[in-house]
């Protein structure tokens, strides 16, 4: 189950965020998870919060959105949204040569309590 290895490389990321920005404590984690990750949510919830037990994010609550795939094609440069198993340029046929989007899990914005007063990792959405 590699969410746990997602969940492990999060945490290394989280703590260092809570480290630069004073936080003592994660409430709420959003999160973009590319498509061809193929995260099982509940498993990353699970992993989540075995690997935080003890940390600044114990407890904390995952906020996951999913983030469409997009590629560009490395022979004629076509940019276009590719599926989990079609990654053929649709405009010459061409394997996929470059992943732009989809392939990531990225810590988007974080909701926290700080000792110092400090502000929260990025203004939050709404
Ligand atoms: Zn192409």
């Amino acid at each position: 189950m590699h969410e746990m290895s997602i969940a492990v490389d999060m945490m290394q990321q989280l703590e260092r965020i809570a480290a630069e920005h004073g936080v003592s404590r994660v409430e709420r984690i959003e999160l973009e998870v590319g498509v061809l990750r193929l995260v099982v949510p509940e498993a990353l919830r699970d992993a989540f919060s075995a690997v935080a037990a003890g940390t600044v994010a114990e407890g904390a609550e995952l906020d996951m959105v999913e983030t469409p795939a997009r590629a560009r094609c490395g022979a004629c440069g076509e940019e276009y949204p590719v599926q989990v198993e079609e990654y053929l340029c649709p405009r010459c046929g061409q394997a996929a040569g470059q992943i732009l989007a989809g392939n990531d899990i990225i810590i988007r914005s974080l909701v926290c309590d700080s000792d110092g007063g400090g502000a929260a990792h990025e203004d939050q959405g709404g």
